[in-house]
């Protein structure tokens, strides 16, 4: 479930787009996925990552998620979580087998990976901090790993996440250190 960016009224699922049942703006799916945000923050960057890579990438996810962040963060099943900056989603994928209600977003070339890999629209999505499609609160918690320390604006990615109006009272944020 999505709702608007602009009036947070819930989004209906069409063929091609989400649309606001409230303000009826159209949010468009490319490659399959909503793109909630069109501007060149997430639609410019086109990396290009070879296999080997995205093997090495879904293997350091996935290691992060069972050896560190899991016997942490005391997840249990419902808990809502959103991975701002996603990649390759493997970690949304374990964490939805595990019972979460979990959300990855990242920039529009990693639906290209996503749509190979058969994940849901209604799980993934492209946007950045500012317009993410869930109301106030929705959140318990909110990771960014291996992310920031490849944001050039750091101070005002960081204020993004953190400051989320969508995180839920006694939320937990998690992410990578960086130097
Ligand atoms: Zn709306």
């Amino acid at each position: 479930m999505y709702w608007c960016p602009s009036c947070l009224a819930e989004l209906v699922a069409l063929p091609e787009a989400f649309r606001c049942s409230k303000c009826s703006q159209e949010f468009p799916l490319k490659n399959g996925f909503c793109v909630f945000e069109d501007s060149e923050l997430v639609s410019s960057l086109d990396y290009g990552l070879s296999q080997e890579k995205l093997d090495i990438e879904r293997e350091a996810l996935l290691s992060r998620l069972r050896f560190y962040l899991i016997p942490r963060l005391g997840l249990r099943c419902g808990t809502r979580v959103l991975s701002v900056g996603c990649g390759a989603g493997s970690d949304i994928e374990e964490l939805n087998l595990l019972g979460s209600e979990a959300y990855g977003m990242d920039f529009l070339y990693r639906t290209r990976e996503w749509k190979a890999r058969g994940l849901s629209k209604h799980r993934f999505f492209v946007s950045s901090t500012a317009r993410l499609p869930f109301p106030r609160g929705h959140f318990d918690l909110i990771l960014c790993m291996g992310v920031i320390e490849h944001v050039s604006e750091f101070q005002s990615s960081a204020e993004g996440i953190c400051c989320t109006r969508q995180r839920a009272p006694g939320f937990s944020t998690g992410t990578t250190r960086f130097a």
